[in-house]
């Protein structure tokens, strides 16, 4: 199958590398995609350089790109039942789920569609009425676009679309892991008219990424994904100088106040922890309740987390799917055993399901540990699986020490019936995203991106945009005459 997409064309790898994409329901081979080379990765940026330098589409208006990026978000409408099947095949999320990433995307592209165009720049007070000054904004050049795993088709949506918009041209390359829905987004992007060129598709691991993030030719670089990765990437993107967005990890903060109403707070805790079994850079893994409520909110908690039904994300009765591969759960359980040997205790979960129907495929029980401490690797350290640490705190200071207490700083909830409280400590979370009486929502028009850790920049709003722009000043001096600052 040809997968590799380079200057308009379809190919396969230049040697002809391929490797198999499981699902990881029951570890099926669902197809095999091409391994890009250093051949092919070379050809990708030559393209990607060429129609940037030479190519019609930073030449477009900005309103005729918002035309073609409405068309895309139409085009992926017409396949959403399509690109949420392949999703969970894909990932093991809920089709639900899939189906909830694909409108998500078509509101990010409509989003930039209409940003783009209603972007003229400013005229500026040069102080002179002989001077026209003004700031216009221009694309960076040849973009890489690097996404992760666990939401294939959001994630690099989130930069293709605000790349397009600016008038960029890029390579995509997806995560070995996943890469189905960005092959299929990738031709909805040439049936929608995206010049060639304009965006390429490169498949692989790692070294793929690497060999993108180096090319003297690619000019900037946004990467979702894990912390280590990120500051190889930053590293690595440092000796050409080239413009980096980040979007890292988290260990996101969900603290519920005494006040707070109870049933919504647990439900959305479930929510906020075992959604795409936990897999969610934003998941509320660590939960902080305070005492009045503690014991209550954790028995309610674990007896909802006990009821979650697993199974296959396309069947309608399945509540959470699979971790997305052997590797990764293995991973997980090595924190829970960790989190066992430190003394937390555990209240839910904390093994692979019973069910023999799902031995094949990746699962775990939603895991609850309570008696947490902040010293604990489980507590402190992205674990990125279905397993949530519960602290408790005192008052409203010890609430924030607790919720601040990370080196990552993605997003966090505060739940409290008492305006005041909710807003103050809103204010005083060091989070990029703090949510109120509520978990998860994003908006297209809302920044999205972490303090400390979890990031450099943001995506979505209009600095998602402007990830992706260059800033000019252009200062036209319409009467010039002789300055004399030299005499002679
Ligand atoms: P990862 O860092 O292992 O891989 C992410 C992508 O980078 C993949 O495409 C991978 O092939 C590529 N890559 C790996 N090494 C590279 C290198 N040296 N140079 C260039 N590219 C390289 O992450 P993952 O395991 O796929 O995803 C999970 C991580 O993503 C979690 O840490 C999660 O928090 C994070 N994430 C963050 C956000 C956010 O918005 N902040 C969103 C989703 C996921």
């Amino acid at each position: 199958m040809k997968d590799l997409y380079i200057d308009g064309s379809w190919y396969e790898a230049g040697d002809g590398a391929r490797t198999d994409v499981l699902n990881p329901y029951d570890g099926s081979v669902l197809t095999s995609v091409s391994l890009a080379g250093p051949a092919d990765v070379d050809a990708a940026v030559d393209a990607a350089r060429f129609a940037f330098d030479n190519g019609a589409w930073r030449r477009t208006s900005a309103g005729e790109r918002g035309e073609v990026l409405r068309h895309i978000a139409d085009l992926l409408i017409r396949d959403r039942e399509e690109l949420a099947r392949t999703e969970s095949l894909d990932t093991g999320k809920t089709l639900e789920e899939g189906r909830v990433d694909v409108d998500d995307v078509v509101a990010v592209f409509r989003y930039y569609a209409d940003l783009a165009g209603s972007d003229a720049g400013r005229v500026v007070d040069a102080g002179s009425p002989d001077v026209v000054s003004r700031i216009v904004h221009e694309p960076v050049g040849v973009c890489a676009l690097i996404a992760p795993w666990n939401y294939p088709l959001l994630q690099i949506c989130w930069k293709v679309a605000p790349a397009l918009a600016a008038g960029n041209t890029m390579i995509v390359k997806p995560s070995e892991v996943t890469p189905l829905t960005t092959i299929k987004l990738v031709e909805l992007v040439a049936e929608a008219g995206v010049p060639a060129g304009t965006v390429n598709l490169v498949l692989g691991p790692g070294p793929v990424g690497e060999a993108l993030v180096t090319h003297p030719d690619v000019d900037l670089v946004s990467f979702t994904g894990g912390l280590s990765t990120g500051e190889r990437i930053m590293a690595n993107a440092a000796k050409g100088v080239k413009r980096i967005a980040l979007e890292l990890g988290g260990k996101n903060p969900n603290v519920v106040f005494d006040d707070a109403d109870f049933d919504t707070a647990v439900d959305y805790a479930l929510a906020a922890t075992f959604a795409h079994s936990g897999q969610v850079c934003s998941a509320g893994a660590r939960l902080i309740v305070q005492e009045g409520i503690h014991d209550r909110f954790v028995d309610e908690f674990a007896a909802r987390a006990e009821r979650i039904r697993l199974g296959n994300g396309l069947d309608p009765e399945t509540e959470c799917g699979p971790l997305v591969s052997a590797e990764h759960r293995e991973k997980v359980e090595r924190y829970i055993a960790g989190a066992l040997d430190a003394g937390a205790t555990l209240r839910a979960g904390g093994k692979r399901p019973d069910d023999p129907a799902l031995s094949d495929g990746y699962f775990l029980r939603p895991t609850i540990f309570t008696d947490c401490t902040r010293d604990m690797a489980v507590v402190r350290e992205e674990v990125f699986g279905p397993v949530v640490t519960v602290e408790t705190f005192r008052d409203e200071q010890e609430a924030i020490d607790l919720a601040n207490d990370t080196d990552y700083g993605l997003a966090g909830a505060v739940w409290t019936t008492d305006a005041s409280v909710a807003q103050r400590v809103a204010g005083a979370l060091r989070h990029g995203t703090v949510w109120i009486n509520d978990y998860h929502p994003y908006l297209p028009q809302a920044e999205w991106g972490g303090f400390g850790k979890s990031g450099i920049g943001r995506e979505l709003g209009p600095s998602g945009l402007a990830e992706y722009q260059e800033t000019k000043h252009i200062y036209h001096n319409i009467d010039p005459t002789p300055a004399r600052w030299f005499k002679g």
